[in-house]
């Protein structure tokens, strides 16, 4: 038999908990890059441009961007990531604890979302997924690069290699002369499934919930999560 939920606090706890899961249920989501165990090279056809004067651009299809970030400190600090709301609100709780104190973990990042897809050479073919990534790592600045002296990064495949291992991984891009069958292939809304505007009077309780470390413990709740388990600190 489950524990009786007792007092009007409890009751109220568990009601919102109840709804924050079944929202995270119903939110669309999105498949993520994610390289099987002991695979180090892939084979990928982005499925977007990063500017709408690119050649391949497809209204469609939209643009990767690059969303700036935060989420949680700590362990499971992944699982609630939300996009700064300083521009577009004014105000940031994330940002707010980082000037408080700025070891904590509370920084900003900058994520590269773009839809792709993706083939690990393991006999499935190659699948749509998300790729998130640090804007800042070599990666990234070598699609941007790419992107600026070609424009396009759609018309053909491209090798994704990663070398190295934890925070100093690699990811290598080389250009390729073939390219996926990619007409009938659906992009994932990155806005619905990969990134998340939390309103900033939700913010505490939002990230809250997987932390409760700092001087405005605010903890309680443990469900839901973004549904990504992408790590950002490999560059
Ligand atoms: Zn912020």
């Amino acid at each position: 038999m489950a524990e009786a939920i007792k007092g009007l606090a409890a009751i109220r706890k568990h009601q919102q908990e109840q709804k924050e899961k079944a929202e995270a249920r119903d939110r669309p989501k999105a498949e993520w890059f994610k390289w099987p165990k002991g695979v180090n090279v892939a084979t990928a056809l982005f499925l977007q441009e990063l500017d709408e004067s690119a050649t391949g651009f497809k209204a469609d299809r939209g643009l990767g961007f690059i969303q700036v970030e935060h989420q949680a400190p700590g362990p499971d600090g992944y699982k609630r990531r939300a996009n700064c709301t300083l521009e577009s609100e004014g105000e940031c709780y994330a940002c707010e604890r980082h000037s408080q104190d700025y070891k904590e973990g509370w920084r900003q990042r900058q994520n590269l979302y773009i839809n792709a897809m993706v083939d690990f050479g393991q006999g499935e073919g190659p699948k749509p997924v998300v790729i998130q990534r640090n804007a800042n790592s070599s990666f990234v600045q070598a699609l941007i690069e790419e992107a600026v002296e070609e424009n396009t990064i759609t018309s053909t495949n491209y090798r994704i290699t990663k070398v190295g291992e934890g925070t100093t991984t690699q990811w290598l891009l080389k250009g390729l002369k073939d390219k996926f069958e990619d007409a009938k292939v659906e992009v994932f809304d990155l806005e619905e499934t990969a990134i998340r505007q939390v309103p900033y009077e939700k913010q505490s309780e939002y990230y809250g919930a997987v932390y409760s470390g700092g001087a405005e413990s605010s903890g309680g709740g443990s469900g839901g999560n973004t549904g990504s388990a992408a790590v950002d600190a490999e560059w």
